[in-house]
């Protein structure tokens, strides 16, 4: 996909554009962004009429997974023919999310008449998952404003934004359109995956492994430097682990400073990542892991998640592999990158297995279960430690262990890395989806050349203990949980055990 973001170069872009795509029937949206204090986004939805009639919705869920009922922000909702005159029709809603419009002379689809609806949606939450509108600046992931035409969803759209402040700038990884602050995209879904900040943002670029990079800024204070040093790392790292980069360019976009608490966190997208935390530090931490969303769930995705349904829950078992997998490879790269010392990286694995274990629920729940209860998570009666685990510590914890696992099948010499670039080959890179567990487990048995049978029944489907020092000793390492939980180094590693150990700190393989 390509792009623009800051206003100034989107207007060549916008150029060529127009040279490029042909003018067919687009799905138009235009929001506007009057009066920012009161935090509505205006939106104009214009829809070539096709047939009879017109549906739209409201996704009922988007960036987590949790219904949050979009709709109900919404408010002012009306339908306008455009076909002569202005002419108000009648808005039929079906659902809480869904609206029907019948289609009549003169607004009939044998002309060439558009349907608009027209509504406003009210937004001031801060962070990656939520939208915000004030007088500071707009984040908006798209989904959570625009509404979608359910048997239209892969016909082309544009996004234009009127009434942007003076002196704010519009930075998105979506095609520039042909106005300025407009943006393309073929289809709801490829819309929608590209989150948009508006504001008076610091933008900086750098080239890592081939790709191009875009850092936008939002922060009080800030050091550059340290921020691009770990950035440069982290890329670099990730990109070399899977074999180069899968898109042309990719944007960071980070809130940071101490607001930055409420609603702090990462969003992955196709081609960006949405990231707010308190500190540098900790907003690189969470860049290793939303980057490498750019394959584990964005690109070597499972089949549950495909396509999505904005209507309601999507319940995948395989989150223990889409994000606790995704915490093995940020915890690696952090290590391997240098960011942090082989004793972050053994304690933080550590207090991954403290946590599980000091969840009495561990007894009961699997990895897999949690996954599909990810959508229980807004409640917090859900997230009482004798009611759930968490399928980022779990799977993460998995992560490690098969690794070492398949490093002592093989003799070190391979590990999770080949299995991550078995199933990049294999899915991501042939468009197709994985299967659940049942894919995850052949691409490992398929590495490793043996059965992982027994590894998944217990472990990730079922709920047996995991035998932490039994994966461990591979690599000389023990947990000791005497005073608090540890890892340490055996004192006289055998070779082999130096081996395997070498091996997970640096990727490498004999
Ligand atoms: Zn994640």
């Amino acid at each position: 996909m390509k792009v623009k973001g800051a206003i100034r170069s989107a207007v060549v872009m916008a150029l060529l554009m127009i040279a490029a795509r042909p003018t067919t029937a687009t799905i138009r949206y235009s929001v506007s962004f009057d009066h920012p204090e009161k935090h509505l986004f205006h939106v104009t939805m214009t829809i070539p009429a096709r047939s009879g009639e017109v549906m739209v919705a409201m996704p009922a869920w988007n960036a987590l997974y949790q219904v949050r009922d979009f709709a109900v922000r919404v408010r002012d909702i009306k339908a306008i023919c455009t076909s002569l005159a202005a002419v108000p029709m009648q808005l039929w809603q079906l659902d809480k999310d869904t609206w029907r419009v019948s289609l009549a002379a003169p607004c009939d689809p044998g002309g060439r008449n558009n349907v608009e609806i027209r509504y406003s949606i009210q937004w001031d939450d801060a962070g990656p998952f939520n939208s915000q509108l004030n007088e500071h600046h707009a984040f908006v992931n798209l989904a959570e404003i625009l509404m979608y035409l359910p048997d239209r969803r892969a016909e082309d759209t544009q996004i234009t934004f009127e009434d942007v402040p003076g002196g704010w700038n519009i930075a998105s990884e979506l095609a520039a359109g042909p106005q300025l602050a407009s943006f393309v995209a073929p289809g709801y879904d490829a819309l929608v995956d590209a989150p948009v900040e508006a504001g008076k943002f610091d933008e900086s670029n750098f080239e890592s492994g081939g790709a191009h990079f875009r850092v936008i800024v939002d922060a009080t204070s800030w050091n550059h430097g340290h921020l691009e040093n770990a950035l440069r790392r982290i890329t670099a790292y990730e990109l070399q682990l899977m074999g180069g980069a899968p898109f042309q360019e990719f944007t960071f976009y980070f809130h940071i400073g101490p607001e930055a608490a409420v609603g702090a966190g990462g969003m992955e997208h196709a081609n960006s990542t949405a990231i707010a935390d308190t500190s540098i530090e900790g907003a690189a931490a969470v860049a290793a892991h939303e980057f490498f969303h750019v394959w584990n769930v964005k690109r070597i995705r499972p089949q549950s998640l495909e396509p999505v349904d904005y209507t309601r829950e999507q319940y995948t078992r395989a989150l223990w592999f889409a994000e606790g997998v995704t915490n093995t490879y940020s915890a690696f790269a952090l290590e391997r990158t240098g960011l942090w010392s082989k004793r972050q990286f053994y304690d933080d694995l550590a207090s991954q297995i403290e946590r599980v274990e000091s969840h009495p629920a561990h007894e009961w729940q699997s990895a897999e279960e949690s996954s599909l209860d990810a959508w229980f998570e807004k409640y917090d009666a859900y997230n009482a430690p004798d009611r759930s685990i968490s399928y980022y510590d779990k799977g993460q914890i998995i992560g490690d262990m098969l690794d070492m696992a398949i490093r002592d099948a093989t003799d070190n010499h391979k590990s999770l890395d080949d299995v991550l670039r078995l199933m990049n080959e294999k899915y991501a890179k042939q468009g197709k989806f994985y299967d659940e567990t049942r894919d995850i487990r052949a691409a490992v048995e398929e590495i490793a050349g043996k059965s992982f049978e027994n590894f998944f029944r217990r472990y990730v489907s079922g709920v047996d203990e995991i035998p932490y020092n039994d994966f461990l000793a591979n690599a000389g390492l023990q947990l000791k949980t005497d005073a608090g939980f540890s890892i340490t180094e055996v004192s006289h590693p055998t070779d082999r055990q130096r081996r395997i150990r070498e091996g997970l700190l640096h990727g490498s393989t004999d």
